[in-house]
C-alpha cells in the first residue's frame, strides 16, 4: 500500500477508530464513494479488503439486487452466515439472502434516498446475530444500473451487552426480584394502557419494621439472609398476575389487579402480613418480622408510576403508626408535605437557635418544696407562634433531627441549672430531668453526650435525671441495659417516663438500672372519679417502693389529686396545679418563693 493511500482521509479515520464499531458504518460508505471513483480497481479492492466491516457493491439489475463486488469481510460473513447472504458475486441475491435485507435493498434502490440505515437481526432465534445495515447510493454517472454500497456491521456483542446490562439494571441482585426501575416500568405500562378497557390496579408497599435494628444486631450478612427469606415468603403470597419487586433495603412492592373497591387490596395486604406470622429462623436466632403495608389504588390524577408508589408509601407511613394496613387518602400527601416543610423549618430553627426550654417544677409531696424541674422543649416559630413538642418531636425523630435537638436540650438544661446556682450563690438542692428519645438511644452515643454536657456546665451527675420511655427498652433490652449502666457510672439517674402506657411490666423493669417511675397522667387524672385508676396507681406505688424506685405523678391539676397522692405515698408530683412549664427566670422565681415559704 502506498503512502498516498494511507493518507487518504478515510484511512486516517479508520486508524483513529480501529474497531468495527457501529460508528464506522456511518463514514465508510461515504469514503468508499470517492474510492470507487479511483481509476485502478485493484487499489480499492485492496483497500476495502482491509476494512473490518462487511462491504458489498450492489446493483439493481432489472429490479433484482445483485452483488457486483464485496470485500473479504463480506465473504467471510457470507460463509459463516449462510442464511444471511450467501450469494457470490453477480448472482441473484434473492436466492438465499435474508428476505428482510433483500426487501430493504430493493426498496432502497428503487427510491430516491441518498442513504438509509436500519438494524436487522439474522433469524428469530436467540443465537441470531444483530447487524447495523447501511446503504449508500452511488452516483450513477451514466452507469446502466442503480448502485449502492451495502455495509453490515455486526453489533451482536453490543446488543447482547446492552441486553444483559438492562437485565442487571432491572434486577435486584440480592433477591433476584425485579427492582424499583423494573417495577416503575411495569406500573407505567399499566397506567399507559388502552383507556377503553382500563384495568383497575393497586400498588402495595410493604416495609419491614425494625429491620435496621435487626440488621445492626445480627450483622449485615444475616440481614441479607433475612431479606432473602422475606422475599421468598412474599413470593409465596402472590397470585397469578401479581408483580413483586424490591424497591430498596427493606421495602417491597406488589402491583396487582383489583376490583372496584378497596377490599381486594386489603386482602392482599393481609396475605402479606400473614406470611410473617411465624418467625424467621437465622442460625439459632428466631426473629419476629412485622411489616407495615400501605396500599394505593389507581385513581384520577395519578400520572406516573412514581406518583402511585409515593402514595402507597404515604399510606405505609400511616400504617406504621396504626399497626394495620392502610389505604392511601389524599390527606396523606398533604400531611407529608406539611411534615416535610416542618422538617425543613425545624432544621433551620435548630441552626438559628430558635428553640428554648421551659421548666416545669417537680414538687416533693412530703415537704411541698421544689425538688427539681423537668426541661421541656419549646419552639418559638416567628409566624406560627409557639409550636408544641407533641407536634415537632415526632418530626425530629423521623428525620434524625432529634439527635442535635436532644444534645442541645441536655446542654441547655444543665446550663440553666448552673445559671440558677450562680444566682443563688451556692449549689441549689434541686435536680434537672431531661427527656431522651428512644431514637437518640438507638442512634447516638448518649453516654458521651451526657458526659460532655456535665463537663461543660460543671454540674454533678447526681443532679441530672434522664427520662426515657418504655419503647427504648422494649426495642433493644440488651443494648439499652449496657448504655444505662454506663450512664449510672456517671452518677446520673434514670426515670421511666409515661409509665403504664407501654408494655413493660414492673418485674421486667427490676432487671434494669431504673431509679424512678413517672406514672402517666392518663392514670393520675381520672383517679378521683375512677376506682380502677386509683387501684392501678396504688399497685404501681407499692411495687415501686418495694423495688426501691422513687415515684412521680404526672398531670396533677387539682389540690384534691395532690392530697390523695400524698395519702397514697407518692414521692413527687408534677402538674398544672403547682405550675405550668415556665421560662427560665420565672421558674427560678417560682422555686425561690415556694422553697422560702416551705422552709418557714
Ligand atoms: P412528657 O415527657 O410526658 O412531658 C410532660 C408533658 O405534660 C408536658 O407537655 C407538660 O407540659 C404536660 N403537663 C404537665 N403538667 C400537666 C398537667 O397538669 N396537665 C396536662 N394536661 N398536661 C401537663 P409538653 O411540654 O407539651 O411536652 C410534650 C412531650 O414532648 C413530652 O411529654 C415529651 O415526651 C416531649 N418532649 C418535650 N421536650 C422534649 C425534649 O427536649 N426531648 C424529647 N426527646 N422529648 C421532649
Ligand atoms: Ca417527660
Ligand atoms: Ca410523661
Amino acid at each position: 500500500m502506498t503512502m498516498r493511500a494511507v493518507q487518504h482521509p478515510f484511512y486516517t479515520d479508520l486508524r483513529a477508530n480501529d474497531s468495527a464499531s457501529s460508528e464506522a458504518s456511518h463514514y465508510l460508505p461515504a469514503a468508499l464513494q470517492s474510492l470507487l471513483d479511483m481509476p485502478r480497481e485493484a487499489a480499492w479492492q485492496e483497500l476495502i479488503d482491509a476494512l473490518p466491516v462487511a462491504i458489498a457493491l450492489v446493483a439493481d439489475v432489472d429490479g433484482r439486487p445483485r452483488i457486483l463486488a464485496r470485500n473479504s469481510a463480506f465473504i467471510h460473513l457470507s460463509d459463516r452466515r449462510r442464511n444471511f447472504c450467501q450469494e457470490s458475486e453477480g448472482e441473484d441475491l434473492s436466492r438465499g439472502i435474508a428476505l428482510p435485507l433483500l426487501a430493504a435493498l430493493r426498496d432502497f434502490l428503487g427510491s430516491d434516498e441518498a442513504d438509509r440505515t436500519l438494524s436487522m437481526q439474522e433469524g428469530d432465534g436467540i443465537g441470531g446475530r444483530h447487524f447495523s445495515v447501511h446503504m449508500v447510493r452511488l452516483r450513477s454517472d451514466g452507469a446502466p444500473f442503480r448502485r449502492c454500497i451495502l455495509s453490515l456491521v455486526d453489533r451482536t456483542q453490543q446488543v447482547e451487552s446492552e441486553r444483559s446490562l438492562r437485565a442487571e439494571m432491572l434486577h435486584d441482585s440480592l433477591t433476584g426480584l425485579p427492582n424499583r426501575v423494573a417495577f416503575a416500568e411495569q406500573v407505567d405500562q399499566y397506567i399507559g394502557q388502552d383507556m377503553s378497557t382500563p384495568r383497575k390496579f393497586a400498588v402495595l408497599v410493604a416495609d419491614l419494621t425494625r429491620f435496621s435494628r435487626v440488621n445492626e444486631g445480627v450483622g449485615s450478612l444475616a440481614g441479607d439472609e433475612l431479606i432473602i427469606t422475606v422475599a421468598r415468603r412474599l413470593v409465596s403470597t402472590l397470585r397469578s398476575g401479581d408483580f413483586l419487586a424490591r424497591l430498596a433495603g427493606d421495602e417491597f412492592a406488589v402491583l396487582l389487579a383489583v376490583g372496584d373497591n378497596e377490599s381486594d387490596a386489603l386482602h392482599a395486604a393481609r396475605r402479606i402480613q400473614g406470611c410473617f406470622a411465624t418467625p424467621v429462623r437465622l442460625g439459632d436466632l428466631e426473629i419476629k418480622i412485622d411489616c407495615a403495608v400501605g396500599c394505593a389504588l389507581m385513581a384520577p390524577g395519578v400520572e406516573s408510576a412514581e406518583d402511585i408508589i409515593r402514595n402507597a408509601q404515604f399510606a405505609m407511613k400511616r400504617a406504621k403508626y396504626s399497626g394495620h394496613a392502610e389505604i392511601y387518602r389524599s390527606s396523606d400527601s398533604a400531611a407529608a408535605r406539611q411534615r416535610f416543610s416542618l422538617e425543613t423549618e425545624l432544621r433551620r430553627a435548630i441552626e438559628r437557635d430558635q428553640l428554648t426550654l421551659a421548666f416545669q417544677p417537680l414538687i416533693a409531696l412530703d415537704s411541698g418544696r421544689v425538688a427539681g424541674f423537668e426541661a421541656l422543649a419549646r419552639w418559638e416559630h416567628p409566624e406560627r407562634g409557639t409550636i408544641s413538642p407533641v407536634e415537632f418531636i415526632p418530626v425530629a425523630e423521623e428525620s434524625g433531627l432529634i439527635i442535635p435537638l436532644g444534645r442541645w436540650a441536655l446542654r441547655a438544661a444543665l446550663r440553666a441549672l448552673a445559671e440558677w446556682d450562680r444566682r443563688n450563690g451556692k449549689t441549689l438542692p434541686i435536680y434537672m430531668t431531661v427527656n431522651v428519645s428512644a431514637v437518640q438511644f438507638q442512634r447516638d452515643d448518649v453516654v458521651s453526650a451526657v458526659q460532655s454536657a456535665l463537663m461543660e456546665s460543671g454540674i454533678a451527675g447526681a443532679r441530672l435525671k434522664l427520662e426515657l420511655t418504655e419503647s427504648c427498652i422494649v426495642s433493644d433490652p440488651e443494648g439499652i441495659t449496657a448504655v444505662l449502666k454506663d450512664i449510672h457510672d456517671l452518677d446520673v439517674r434514670i426515670a421511666m417516663d409515661d409509665f403504664g402506657t407501654g408494655y413493660s411490666s414492673l418485674a421486667y423493669l427490676q432487671r434494669l438500672p431504673i431509679d424512678a417511675l413517672k406514672i402517666d397522667r392518663s392514670f393520675i387524672m381520672p383517679m378521683l372519679k375512677d376506682r380502677d385508676s386509683t387501684a392501678i396507681v396504688r399497685a404501681v406505688l407499692s411495687l415501686a417502693s418495694a423495688l426501691g424506685m422513687t415515684t412521680t405523678a404526672e398531670g396533677v391539676e387539682t389540690a384534691e389529686l395532690a392530697e390523695s397522692l400524698v395519702a397514697l405515698g407518692c414521692d413527687i408530683a408534677q402538674g398544672y396545679y403547682f405550675a405550668r412549664p415556665l421560662p427560665l427566670d420565672e421558674a427560678y422565681a417560682y422555686m425561690s418563693s415556694r422553697n422560702a415559704s416551705a422552709s418557714s
